[in-house]
């Protein structure tokens, strides 16, 4: 397996492909109240990337989280499709994998003899190579980062010696396929809403543009980071561009997805340029950013624009939580960020991971605490009872390569593809819980009593009520 990395842009004869969003299956975790259905931005950034390229293309954009059997038939109707394309692109995350892999063995299966692509912006492929190749051992690539680059030359070239291959893109590229993707959602957006408000009664329909491409800050436990390429910062003129297609749609907010929308001079100066084209939302915005930023910028400046809501990664109450996970800010930090949010009548959803590695029942306690005072002053949660463990975070790297944690702190999902002859089996780190024994218990405890919700907040009370009555045991 060889690796390489692009730095140019190739082109070549005509073409036929087709891209693959990733494919979401519904499970049984209460935490499936993702199974709401978002428009499937990356894909439609490979489709704008490649439209002008003469090239037949064919898109599963894959709009809804689907069941076991939906995903059986997808997947054959998939394999059915691609089967005179040149390349079969499917895009995945580490949850998706899985997914991915089932597909393109299926196509094979079917008499694909094109080439093989799956990507993604984290690092996770390399993980399942042996999976991969045992499925599909020929002509399969596997790219990471922001596939554009490596798509082109994968259409244009016969040859291409790396399979595991860096794809990057430049400042300019970025805004520009951002902008492009942006009007392909356009034609997608209305199934999507449709699909929440009918099977999740969800009325809300917020689009998300994604302002950044990951966050340089290296909390230990998040995957966003060790891209391989500088952050890339999408530019006022292109945000607001990004808008005016995004209010064709008729939302009823628009989110500034990104994780650090505020970090540093950049951030501080697109902020300024916002304002200084009079930008203000004319539905409601929010905007993720991270703590320590929000107390670097004047608030009026966030509702200028029309800030309405800011989504935080908190994480933890507890000083001791915060710097296990690598956060480098302190609690009062986060008490400052919210008490500043809400005194200019701005909301606050606010991120949680309730639990680290070397966490003690008191310093959760005190996390709990502080959460159910801030849920009487209206602010939302998204709480997490552990860290997830998503390559190539940190505490991946810790505890499923160096095993530095006991193995009883980790816990697993167990996968099995079978298709025809090839039975592959692939075993995925979940969470990594507290090394505290009755803590740990506790947590795996509440996983187990939790009902599926619609709604993050919904899940957030039930984690609350039932953890109390966990530590009360505890302590
Ligand atoms: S958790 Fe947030 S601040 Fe930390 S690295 Fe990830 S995106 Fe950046």
């Amino acid at each position: 397996m060889h690796m390489g990395v692009l730095s140019s842009d190739n082109r070549g004869s005509v073409k036929t492909l087709t891209l693959v969003a990733p494919v979401q299956t519904i499970g049984d975790d209460p935490y499936d109240n993702k199974a709401r259905s978002f428009p499937a931005v990356g894909v439609y950034r490979l489709a704008a990337a490649v439209a002008d390229s003469n090239i037949q293309m064919t898109v599963f954009d894959n709009p809804t989280p689907i069941t076991g059997i939906e995903f059986l038939n997808l997947a054959h109707n998939i394999a059915r499709t691609c089967k005179k394309s040149n390349i079969l692109g499917l895009s995945t995350t580490y949850t998706t994998i899985d997914n991915a892999i089932h597909i393109a063995h299926l196509a094979r299966q079917k008499g694909f003899k094109g080439k093989i692509v799956i990507g993604g912006m984290g690092a996770y492929a390399p993980i399942f190579i042996n999976e991969i190749d045992k499925a599909l051992p020929d002509d399969t690539y596997i790219v990471i980062g922001f596939g554009e680059l490596a798509l082109k030359l994968l259409l244009n070239q016969d040859e291409v010696k790396d399979r595991i291959i860096i794809s990057t893109l430049n400042q300019h590229n970025f805004n520009v396929f951002s902008v492009l993707a942006y009007r392909f959602v356009v034609e997608a957006v209305h199934m999507h809403w449709k699909y929440n408000e009918e099977r999740l009664g969800d009325s809300s329909r917020f689009f998300r543009i994604i302002t950044e491409s990951h966050c340089p800050r290296g909390c230990r436990y998040c995957s966003s980071t060790h891209i391989p390429s500088k952050p890339l910062y999408m530019s006022a003129d292109a945000i607001k561009s990004a808008v005016d297609i995004a209010l064709d749609t008729n939302p009823t907010g628009i989110m500034f997805q990104g994780d650090n929308f505020l970090l540093g001079r950049k951030g501080k100066q697109r902020l300024q340029e916002l304002i200084d084209t009079n930008f203000q939302s004319p539905v409601d915005l929010m905007l993720q950013t991270h703590p320590k930023d929000v107390l670097d910028v004047d608030p009026d400046h966030l509702i200028k624009i029309g800030t309405t809501t800011v989504s935080l990664g908190i994480e933890s109450f507890s000083d001791e939580i915060l710097s296990h996970f690598g956060k480098k800010i302190d609690a009062d930090t986060c008490h400052s960020a919210i008490s500043t949010l809400l005194d200019n009548n701005i909301g606050v959803f606010a991120n949680i991971i309730l639990t680290s590695p070397e966490a003690t029942p008191d310093q959760v306690k005190h996390s709990l605490e502080c959460i159910k005072q801030y849920m009487k002053r209206g602010v939302k949660f998204g709480i997490n009872l552990a860290p997830k463990l998503y390559p190539p975070s940190i505490l991946f790297i810790e505890a499923v390569v160096n095993k530095k944690y006991d193995e009883q702190q980790i816990t697993y999902t167990n996968i099995r593809i079978k298709v025809g002859d090839v039975d592959i089996s692939i075993r995925k780190p979940d969470m990594l819980l507290p090394q505290h024994d009755g803590l740990r218990k506790a947590v795996l405890r509440v996983r187990n009593m939790l009902t599926r919700s619609q709604t993050s907040e919904n899940l957030s009370v039930q984690i609350v009520r039932l953890m109390e009555r966990e530590l009360e045991a505890i302590l």
